[in-house]
């Protein structure tokens, strides 16, 4: 017997399957991890057997033995499926469904306080010749930031390889503080299944477990989604299967594990990013031996080994993080929606703000809609006041709060209340302009402006990372008016202990999140230490549900409407009543102060409602009018390069090609025209692209990879997140 191999998932070239012959008597399947002989020199590799056959039309060297079992048909079929939908090679897919390593040597790895390595460069694998260097860059780029110890073991390499890199500049060594997982072994008190309300009982009845079926489950926050996702869940395991539960990287905090933790008990595993890849062995091998029945975490659990998976949840299902932006490019609900079929189960979106895609296909019926229009305790939803800032300045209030923020913000204060302080920080830091000419301090590399940290007296490119020293003279015209505009977190901060200086403030934004576990202590420390205001950016919106926190305040709405994305809107209304629906969670009502210069928007008029329906109603009139999603998906290619007239001629070449088969805009340069010193175009095709369409795709893309562009790249992506 002959089996079909796929050698070392981390090389591209290597997409392909090689054969080797099974010896007698040596036991495996498809997705068996085994060792084979590969390259010159008797060197050895690790390989996933895809496919057993009785013969083989080449002289074949034999399996050296086997590793261990890492997936089964079905996942291989999931993989398949992929590389075909997502434009990508198999072991780019097969990749998603293995554990970290190379699965030589592994055992019981765990984190200790030690140095961590990471790329200190970005870096393409094809530089560097050495085979062991090559394995460590390789890990490297997958998992990010990693312990040495770790590195060395999964890599099967030596201090001294890495030294190497080290001294080459490629890779960097740093001392990490390391807290233990925040979700491991923790004691938490049982709780029960709550009675539930006859609206939660009705949802729950609709959902049929034993057959597929999907569904949006669209409930206010605070409707009580989670305990229906809680009592679905135990339905399913009372049944034998198994349950995935997807949330947002952000809001998976211990606060929502927990609820799943005293509920379940430790038959759950957790999987987020934060986990080093000894931590994520352990936990993918616990999976696979079967000891847990419930996986929760961000977008990649949707790989877990689970078996018999009986239902699978996706929370705030409209949140972009369920998109790769990276290869392969997946959409989390699409893999969801395959593994649900192909298991014949249910798949459950919820969300108080669906994606309008979603809630789209919901209102002529192709998914299920059910509904939870109320929140579960009698105090409703928060008040919500729009303040018009143009108003504020008129009348010569110069300060970030308006005088209705300032007043609510006090009144907190005094009632011993807390405020969460949300700022839109992308596209809302702070940019240096000269007020005589109007120039704009940008990154050489990268053409967006850049942006001044307080902390370090500091300009930043939050794109390449470039610094730079402060400018006190414009660069353009020599004039002194330079100045600094716009508001970051730093700065807020130093307002708040300006204008309220009795206060205690904790900030959190990229800034102060760095290190792990960041995120769990600053929200535990704001809820246990009853700290007054919590400023901070996108991070604060989800998932925590802190009782005492009665006011929310947005200080500027408007960031997100002024971005160039047709998204624009449904992201500004899903962040603003998110935001505000942070506010009174507890017995006391809530209330939202939404700052704002454009207090006549309609997305920002629904948030004020909290009305998602008549916000929905008016904004897919718009996405018809301009041929947006829900009625088309948005095919973007964006090529890029050091030389601007290359660039420019495969953008041609590329758009010759699709334009041949499909309807598409003429090469453009893209919205961020350079990013690092790559000049960047942006060929664009709206169609809905069904199964016809992604074959047209392929070929279209094979032909344009024929004549291999060696210093200009393409990177292809359907319904990206970023337009840009
Ligand atoms: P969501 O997930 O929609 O935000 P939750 O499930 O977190 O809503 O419910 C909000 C609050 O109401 C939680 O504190 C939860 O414990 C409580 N809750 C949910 N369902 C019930 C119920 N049937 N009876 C009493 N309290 C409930
Ligand atoms: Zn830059
Ligand atoms: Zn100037």
């Amino acid at each position: 017997m002959f089996a079909e191999v796929i050698v070392n998932l981390s090389v591209s070239e290597l997409n392909r399957t090689f054969d080797y012959g099974i010896p007698e008597g040596m036991d495996l399947s498809i997705g068996t991890r085994v060792l084979v002989p590969f390259g010159a020199r008797r060197g050895t590799e690790i390989g996933y057997v895809v496919g057993i056959k009785e013969t083989s039309d080449f002289q074949c060297k034999d399996i050296i033995r086997v590793v261990d079992s890492v997936f089964d048909e079905r996942k291989l079929n999931l993989a398949k499926w992929m590389a075909k939908k997502y434009f990508c090679n198999l072991s780019d897919t097969l990749k998603l469904l293995v554990p970290p390593g190379t699965g030589n040597k592994v055992d019981n790895v765990k984190a200790k306080k030690e140095k961590w390595a990471s790329l200190a460069m970005e870096i393409d694998l094809q530089q560097i010749k050495s085979d062991k260097q090559r394995r460590i860059v390789s890990f490297l780029l997958d998992n990010g930031e990693v312990p040495v110890s770790e590195l060395l073991l999964f890599t099967d390499t030596t201090r001294s390889v890495l030294t190497t890199l080290e001294k080459n500049g490629i890779v960097k060594l740093e001392e990490v503080e390391v807290s233990r997982n925040p979700f491991a072994n923790k004691e938490v008190e049982r709780s029960e299944p709550l009675p539930l309300t006859e609206r939660q009982q009705e949802v729950l009845d609709k959902i049929k477990v034993n057959e597929f079926g999907e569904y949006l489950l669209y409930g206010v926050t605070g409707s009580g989604k989670t305990e229906i996702y809680l009592q679905l869940i135990d339905k399913v395991l009372k049944s034998g299967k198994t349950a995935v539960v997807l949330v947002p990287e952000i809001s998976l905090t211990p606060q929502i594990t927990n609820r799943f933790l005293s509920r379940f008990g430790d038959c759950i595993a957790i999987l987020h990013s934060r986990l080093s890849p000894g931590e994520r062995y352990d936990e993918w091998r616990k999976i696979k031996e079967g000891k847990s029945q419930i996986v929760i975490g961000a977008r990649s659990a949707i790989f877990a080994p689970l078996e018999n998976i009986g239902v699978i949840i996706i929370d705030e299902e409209h949140d972009a993080s369920y998109k790769s932006e990276t290869t392969p490019k997946y959409e989390a609900r699409e893999v969801a929606r395959y593994l649900a079929k192909s298991y014949d189960i249910p798949v459950v979106l919820g969300s108080a703000t669906p994606d309008l895609r979603t809630y789209y296909k919901a209102t002529n019926g192709e998914i299920t809609l059910l509904e939870l229009p109320n929140r579960i305790s009698n105090m409703g939803l928060p008040d919500v006041q729009i303040v018009d800032l143009r108003e504020e300045l008129a009348s010569g209030n110069k300060t970030v709060f308006s005088r209705k923020l300032y007043e609510e913000i006090n009144q907190n204060l005094k009632n011993k209340e807390q405020t969460m302080l949300f700022l839109n920080r992308r596209g809302y830091s702070t940019f240096v302009m000269c007020r005589d000419c109007g120039y704009v301090v940008k990154c050489d590399q990268c053409d967006v402006a850049m942006t001044y940290h307080l902390t370090r007296n500091k300009l930043l490119c939050h794109y390449c990372g470039k610094e730079q020293s402060n400018v006190f003279l414009c660069p353009s015209c020599g004039s002194k008016n330079i100045r600094y505009f716009g508001t970051g977190t730093q700065k807020i901060e130093a307002e708040i202990k300006k204008y309220f200086p009795t206060a205690s403030v904790i900030r959190m934004d990229v800034d102060t999140t760095r290190t792990k576990n960041a995120h769990e202590m600053i929200l535990s420390k704001f809820q246990n230490e009853k700290i007054d205001i919590l400023l901070g950016t996108q991070m604060i919106t989800k998932g925590h549900d802190f009782e005492n926190v009665t006011l929310v305040g947005v200080l500027a709405a408007d960031s997100s409407i002024n971005i160039s994305d047709y998204r624009a809107n449904e992201r500004t209304f899903q962040l603003l009543t998110q935001v505000a629906g942070r506010a009174g969670r507890g017995e006391k009502k809530g209330r939202a102060i939404i700052q704002t210069y454009m207090p006549d928007e309609f997305s920002i008029l629904a948030a004020k409602e909290q009305d998602y329906k008549n916000f929905y109603k008016q904004e897919i009139i718009v996405r018809e009018k301009l041929k947006y999603p829900p009625f088309c998906d948005i095919i973007i290619g964006v090529l890029s390069g050091e030389d601007e007239e290359a660039v420019k001629r495969e953008a041609e070449r590329f758009y010759r090609i699709i334009s041949s088969r499909l309807e598409a805009y003429k090469p453009m340069p893209a919205p961020i025209s350079k990013i690092n010193g790559l000049y960047r175009y942006r060929v664009l095709a709206k169609e809905l692209v069904d199964e016809a369409v992604v074959s047209v795709l392929a070929s279209c893309l094979e032909e344009y990879y024929r004549e291999k562009p060696n210093d200009v790249r393409l990177s292809f992506d359907i319904n990206p997140n970023s337009m840009v």
